[in-house]
């Protein structure tokens, strides 16, 4: 099952095109980083896929050939904009409420669960938390809406580096234990690879890498040796960039970094960064996939499998699962406690001109 899939896909505002001959189909179970300079047209990207604008040429669909924005898709994918839409005046149990009562699908006990595990105060004022525990707020509400595909733009832009690490952890134990499949926009490059397991490059509207992390990695490599030699070996190679260091030059390179380097060079294995950092300074390579077609993915029908997933999601998962087991019920109980069913009710909360 492919999560999302564009062929030809491409948005011009005015003059500007957004986004260029965008052509791909991105496996389900994954979770997705979506990365490039500014203006790239990564929120670009993501409006489409949401239908929250329309292609000016090409086509765009989601969870297997659901064209973007139909009413299928609004009710199996969920996005968090880049300034994470929340009503700052209201109380985190009504900004619940308001969710329950614009999404049939919406689970108050999970969300009400969540926030009490987060440790956030449900009688708060939304605009009285932390940055930090206003995103966390905004994917448990995503997340109580129980989508298929959830789509987050810059949702680590305004954290601190603890809160980043607490929602990606948050984010990938929600992605292990429900299956779903998610794609992220972030300028955030460094430490990417401990979240996420594929990767799409955006630069200047055109997409430039596209792959599994892991595959992009292992069919990489880094040779280092003699300045004098690195613009032939670089072009024998077709290397992907050249890079003066002293007296010797970096070179990478589109093969794994066990291949047997030329003789005087060393050869050893790309970060993700150097990878991503290396496409984005070299507008003319891509490392892209063949054509669109039926994807290998995993497939996002069931809770994804454990031992596929990142290491940290994997223990953070089977930790959460314990305490989940201990005190789940207890918490159902102060959940229902906090958020009754006859407590807050959509007309109460819900300001006059949203209603
Ligand atoms: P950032 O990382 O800064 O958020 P981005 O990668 O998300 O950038 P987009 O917001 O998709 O990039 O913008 C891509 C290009 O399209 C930019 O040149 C931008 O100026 C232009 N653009 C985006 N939205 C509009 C709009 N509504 N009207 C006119 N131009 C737009």
């Amino acid at each position: 099952m492919n999560a999302i899939e564009c062929s030809g896909l491409a948005k011009r505002y005015g003059r500007t095109w957004a986004l260029k001959e965008c052509s791909l189909a991105v496996p389900g179970g994954h979770i997705v980083a979506l990365v490039g300079p500014n203006g790239a047209g990564k929120t670009t990207l993501l409006q489409l896929a949401t239908g929250l604008s329309r292609p000016t040429t090409g086509s765009i669909t989601v969870l297997d050939h659901v064209p973007a924005g139909s009413l299928d898709a609004l009710e199996r994918v969920a996005f968090v904009a880049q300034d994470a839409p929340l009503y700052q005046h209201l109380p985190v149990a009504a900004m619940v409420a308001l969710a329950e009562g614009l999404n049939p699908r919406f689970e108050r006990i999970r969300a009400a669960r969540r926030l009490l595990e987060l440790d956030i105060d449900l009688h708060r004022k939304v605009g009285k938390l932390s940055g930090g525990q206003q995103a966390q707020l905004a994917l448990t509400l995503a997340l109580a809406r129980r989508p298929e595909l959830l789509i987050l733009d810059e949702p680590l832009a305004r954290l601190d580096p603890l809160a980043r690490h607490d929602f990606m952890a948050a984010l990938m134990v929600a992605t292990v234990e429900d299956g779903l499949s998610v794609m992220f926009s972030s300028h955030v490059v460094a430490e990417l690879e401990r979240v996420a397991d594929y990767v799409v490059v955006l630069a200047s509207g055109r997409l430039q890498v596209a792959g599994d992390i892991a595959d992009l990695l292992g069919g990489h490599s880094m040779l280092t040796g003699p300045a004098g030699e690195a613009e032939e070996l670089a072009a024998r190679l077709a290397a992907v960039q050249v890079r003066p260091a002293g007296r010797q030059a970096r070179v990478l390179v589109r093969r794994p970094a066990a291949t047997p380097p030329p003789a005087g060079w060393e050869s050893d294995e790309v970060s993700l960064e150097e990878l991503i950092l290396a496409y984005l300074r070299a507008p003319s390579a891509s490392a892209l996939p063949g054509p669109v077609g039926p994807s290998e993915g995993r497939a996002a029908d069931g809770p994804r499998d454990l031992a596929a997933a990142p290491d940290g999601a994997r223990r953070g998962a089977r930790r959460r699962r314990g305490a989940r087991d201990r005190a789940g019920r207890e918490r159902d109980r102060d959940a229902r406690r906090v958020l009754p069913d006859r407590g807050l009710r959509l007309p109460d909360v819900v300001p006059r001109a949203v209603r």
